[in-house]
Formats: C-alpha cells, structure tokens, sequence
C-alpha cells in the first residue's frame, strides 16, 4: 500500500485504491497510526474474498522516518478451517471462533447457518456471558429440551473466542464427560492454532526484515540499514574510547565486464567480490551494497593505518581472483577510497571524504587504495 498514491498493490496488479471512509480499509489506516513496527490482524483477504488470512502489516518508513505505506504479508487460514472440520466431525461437536462482537468469523463448512453467536440455537440470551469472560463453561436447556454443553476461551492473539458446544439427550451423557471432551478439544485446537500464528507470523517477520536489511544479490548489508549500523557502532566506540574507519570500494571499469560479457556475468562478479571482502573483516564490522558495484565496509575500531592493511588485503585477494567467462579468464580490480573518523562528524561527512579519496584512487590508475600513507590527508582536516 502506497501512501503517495492510495493504491493496493498486489502481486496481481493494482487491486484498489483505499479509503479512510471504507471499514474493509481500516487495517491500513490502524497500521499507519501504530507506534509498533507491525500490526496483526485477521480478515478477508481483498484479493480473495473467499479467503480469511492473517496478515502482517509492516509500516514502511523512508530515510527521513516519513510513513510511506505499508507491506503486508497473508498468511490463508485454510489450515485452521480443515482443523476445525476435521475434529467436529470426529468428536461430534459444533467448533466456532467468534470474534469479541460476537461474529462468527470461522466455522466448518458444513455449518453455515449462523453469522452471529446470538443466532446460534439456544444461545441468545448466553452469547453475552461468553463474550464478557476470557474463558466460559456453563450449559442450559436449549427450547427443544436437549441439554447444550458450551466451552468458550478467548484465543488473545487473534483477539477471538473459540467455542466447542454438543448438544445432548440429557438422559444419554454425564454432564462431566461433556465438559471434559469440549474442553480437550478447545485446547488442542487452541494450542495448534496459537503454534501456526506464531510460526507464521515469525517466518514472515523474519522474511521481512531479511528482505529490508540484506542486499539480495550479494547478501550483504543493504544501504538502508547502514546508518543504523553506523550509529550502533558509534556508541560502541564511545564507550571503549575507539575509533573507527570507512572504506568505499569500487570495482573497476565494471561497466566493461557487463558490456563484454553481459549482467549476469557482472551479478556473479558482483557477489564474489562481496564474499571476499566479508570474509576479510570481523563479525562486527559491517559490509554494506553502496551503490551498483560499490561496497561501503565499516571498521570499527580501525584507525586509518590499520584500515589501510585490511582493504589491502581485500584489494590484494580480489586482483587474484579469475573469473571464467566464455571460455576465457578474466581478472578483477577494486580501488578503494578510506576515511578514519573524527570526533562526532555526520556520517555523510566521513562517506564524502572516502568518496573524495576512491575518486584519486581511481584517477591513479584503479586497482589501489588513498590516502596511501598515514599522513592525514589535506581533506580530513
Ligand atoms: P570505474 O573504474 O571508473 O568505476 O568504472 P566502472 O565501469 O566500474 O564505472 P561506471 O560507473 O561507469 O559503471 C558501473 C557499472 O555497474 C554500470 C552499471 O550498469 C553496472 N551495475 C550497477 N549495478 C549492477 C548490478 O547489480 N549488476 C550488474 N551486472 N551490473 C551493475
Ligand atoms: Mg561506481
Ligand atoms: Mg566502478
């Protein structure tokens, strides 16, 4: 969902355009207003109407930290559905979540008839009881003389009650047995479908977040989360009164290696010279896809000199690496530019100065590395 334009985009195209004035919309406008990172909720899905899915709504912030939309991921409760058929069929009983109005929101298929707990024989003047306590047990004479035996818990995390009722001769069931196989039954079925939301919604968080830090190509840090990093980094180094560096690499005449030899070809480059500058540094360092075909790495508590021997290394380990393209072997540079930081600089300041200095890495000659001696230079000051 685009907050610029108002449109739904699904993997099917444009769906819809939303409405604040539309209820099926209210999910977008509750996640736009949320102070959490995601909202759940459960619902129909736009795209299906048939289909009730829980989704995950991530908000989606830009750099500035402006709302511009939201993702969301579904996740059909077809499961749930099979589940609650299968043991209504085996156990006899009626198996239903209602949600805290009182809605039915998932049921068998082969009962279709209520929409509403109110509607719901024999459970007109109950249905507030059920809806007023997190979990309920009571039975009652129904109007054709059965006995009606009902469980209801509140399932939190969906913001439902699930409700397993069997209605009886009174003559042929101890009430106690009744009691005890619905409430079995609402506890399985409870623990089964809490276990399916938490794996759902965890998988996709973790999906999620995986697609907004990583680099997909190359597996590294992606631009987005370097500041992040940056400033975890900071606060390190202040409190272990370090410094450290930032190294801006560039792979040379790239453009060549795509022309020459096509994209992919360049994505495979691409991810090997990002595999080998990553496992030059340490776990707490970052690597991050700056641009195109340029990786922005963080040293942290690297001063400039010790930066320098690291990206050596990477330089070094890149020029001997071969590449084989259409039975031919070809090689690889990457200049790089480092800048150490000073004092409480902005991050784009101490990004310019590594950039000022791949620039006259590249000027002379590519395939090396400035300032290329621990003179600071004439720009860090
Ligand atoms: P220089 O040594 O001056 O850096 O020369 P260069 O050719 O590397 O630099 P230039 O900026 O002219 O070209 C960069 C090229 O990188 C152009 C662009 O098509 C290519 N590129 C950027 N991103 C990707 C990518 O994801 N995959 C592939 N295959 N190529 C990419
Ligand atoms: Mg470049
Ligand atoms: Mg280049």
């Amino acid at each position: 969902m685009s907050e610029r334009s108002g449109l739904y985009y699904h993997p099917s195209g444009v769906l819809k355009r939303v409405s604040s004035t539309n209820p099926q919309d209210h999910w977008y406008f509750d996640a736009k207003q949320s102070h959490q990172p995601y909202v759940i909720n459960i619902d129909h899905d736009t795209a299906d109407h048939q289909r009730l899915s829980i989704f995950v709504n991530y908000r989606i912030e830009d750099n500035a930290g402006q709302f511009i939309g939201v993702i969301g991921v579904g996740l059909s409760l077809q499961t749930v559905g099979a589940l609650i058929e299968n043991y209504q069929k085996r156990y006899g009983r009626d198996i239903y979540f209602v949600n805290r109005q009182g809605e039915v929101m998932l049921q068998s298929s082969q009962y279709r008839s209520a929409i509403h707990l109110q509607d719901k024989a024999g459970l007109d003047k109950a249905f507030l009881k059920v809806l007023t306590s997190p979990s309920a047990t009571f039975s009652f004479k129904t109007s054709s003389g059965n006995m009606l035996y009902l469980n209801s818990r509140l399932v939190p995390e969906f913001d439902w009650y699930l409700i397993v009722e069997q209605v009886n001769d009174p003559a042929s069931d101890r009430i106690e047995t009744a009691f005890f196989i619905n409430l079995a039954v609402a506890l399985f079925i409870s623990i089964v479908v809490l276990a399916l939301a938490h794996f759902a919604v965890r998988g996709y968080h973790d999906k999620l977040e995986t697609m907004a830090t990583q680099d997909k190509l190359t597996g590294v840090a992606s631009r987005q989360v370097f500041e992040f990093y940056f400033k975890q980094a900071l606060a390190r180094n202040k409190r272990r009164d370090e410094t450290l560096s930032l190294v801006l690499l560039d792979i040379d005449l790239f453009k060549s290696i795509n022309d020459a030899y096509g994209h992919e070809a360049g994505d495979r480059v691409l991810a090997r010279v990002a595999q080998v500058i990553q496992s030059h540094v340490r776990a707490e360092d970052v690597v991050c896809r700056w641009g195109g075909e340029e990786f922005l790495v963080l040293l942290a508590g690297c001063n400039l000199h010790h930066a320098r021997d690291i990206t050596e290394l990477i330089r070094a380990a890149v020029a001997g690496l071969q590449f084989h393209f259409s039975n031919q072997v070809v090689q690889m540079t990457v200049s790089a530019g480092i800048a150490e930081m000073h004092g409480d600089e902005p991050l784009g300041q101490v990004v310019e100065r590594a950039d000022h200095h791949l620039y006259a890495a590249k000027r002379a000659g590519r395939n090396c590395i400035m300032p290329d001696s621990d003179e600071v230079s004439p720009l860090a000051e």
